[in-house]
């Protein structure tokens, strides 16, 4: 362990008194925006075996890998077994609502064994320190370039799993990306983390999108054909209106770039859990295309750039007018029209052709992918894909 991560884990210990009669710190394993993950080892953890009842199913899964557990429990036996902790120090700077919202969200999915479950959580002061089960994982980052399709297979059944489960509780988690997924390729298996974000599906107080009218797909016809007659002339010169006057539409954009469902940069005010459907297929098609991250925008209408570039201003328009929105651009690099993602994935990987499974899990990334939420897969239809059901090797 590196000099200044011993030092930062040393400041832990010393502003939050007791921490370190039940924890050992190990390592410092993650920062993020809004936290700092540290893996620590739970001291106490006979003594409060209350406290992980609720885990004793999923528990063993997040020791060490299995065959590596067996071995060590040959050479110890009879030795108390160590148990590890993520400990994740929530920041200050992180409103008390929305740690509020991470605690309660985490606690009504207690019973989905891929949702990283909550131990416990302490307070002291101003901070606050959340303790979760530690779930072994590889980065995703050296793991994308060498997964092979059956590779990305069992990935992606493991987070389509855990997001059928997360959305049948009828909650976003709105930042679905590799990093918020521990996916450990030994057991097949991952768990979604961080509900910094997450949200109950209709919490949005605004009044209802477009695209919540049943009758939205007549007005947007009437809508897109009235634009094709008289585009926006205003001051609209090459790329984008830099300094745009027009009063902004509120709706909740959080979530990470790169990774937000169209719909949440034309600020639809009724999002749902399909955001998080588009989340998979930027991964899907990260692992196809070999590329990471794939989509590289700085801001929102850079990402509706990259986005048009592969649909085509046709169906953007079509999806603005979705929800109300008008999607114009003069960028003569983007045509009409747009690319099948077969043709993506094989500009991206590099390769003249695609294998059949290749090509099978590229209609599903099309279901995944779809500009219009209300035709894209859920995660329920995603796992009775051919991908899934009727695998080809
Ligand atoms: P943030 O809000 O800062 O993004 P996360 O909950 O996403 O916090 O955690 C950040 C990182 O810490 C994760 O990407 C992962 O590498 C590590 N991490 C978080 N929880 C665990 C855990 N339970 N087990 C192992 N590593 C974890
Ligand atoms: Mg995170």
């Amino acid at each position: 362990v590196d000099e200044s991560v011993r030092e930062d884990m040393k400041k832990l210990e010393n502003t939050f008194p007791g921490i370190s009669d039940r924890f050992r710190l190990v390592n410092r394993i993650g920062e993020g925006t809004f936290s700092t993950v540290y893996k620590a080892e739970d001291l106490h953890y006979d003594a409060h075996k209350n406290d992980w009842d609720v885990l004793t199913s999923a528990q063993d899964s997040y020791t060490e890998p299995p065959s590596k557990r067996r071995r060590v429990e040959g050479e110890q036996a009879g030795r108390k077994k160590a148990k590890y902790v993520a400990l994740k120090k929530i920041y200050v700077t992180s409103s008390p609502l929305r740690i509020q919202n991470e605690l309660e969200l985490l606690h009504d999915l207690r019973g989905c064994s891929s949702v990283c479950p909550l131990i416990t959580a302490f307070r002291y002061q101003d901070q606050v320190v959340a303790v979760l089960p530690y779930f072994p994982h590889t980065d995703f980052r050296i793991q994308y370039r060498t997964f092979m399709v059956a590779d990305m297979r069992h990935y992606l059944l493991s987070l389509l799993t855990a997001l059928n489960a997360v959305h049948d509780h009828e909650i976003l988690h709105r930042d679905i990306k590799p990093t918020n997924f521990l996916y450990n390729p030994e057991l097949k298996q991952g768990v979604l983390v961080d509900f910094g974000l997450a949200e109950r599906q209709g919490s949005e107080y605004a009044s209802p999108c477009l695209c919540t009218h049943q009758s939205y797909a007549r007005r947007s016809r009437i809508l897109s054909s009235y634009f094709s007659k008289n585009p926006p002339t205003n001051g609209l010169s090459a790329g984008y209106p830099k300094n745009d006057s027009r009063p902004s539409r509120r709706a909740n954009r959080a979530g990470t770039r790169g990774f937000r469902a169209p719909e949440v940069l034309f600020k639809c005010t009724s999002q749902t859990t399909k955001i998080d459907m588009w989340s998979v297929g930027v991964i899907l098609l990260t692992l196809l295309g070999r590329r990471f991250p794939f989509f590289n925008s700085a801001d929102d209408i850079d990402a509706m750039i990259e986005m048009s570039s592969i649909f085509g201003t046709r169906r953007m328009k079509a999806a603005a007018a979705m929800h109300g929105q008008i999607f114009e651009t003069n960028i003569p690099t983007i045509g009409e029209k747009g690319y099948s993602w077969e043709k993506l994935v094989k500009w991206s990987s590099c390769v003249e052709d695609l294998t059949e499974s290749e090509l099978q899990a590229t209609r599903l990334l099309s279901g995944l992918m779809d500009l219009d939420p209300s035709k894209r897969l859920s995660a329920e239809e995603a796992l009775q894909h051919e991908f899934f059901t009727d695998p080809v090797h």
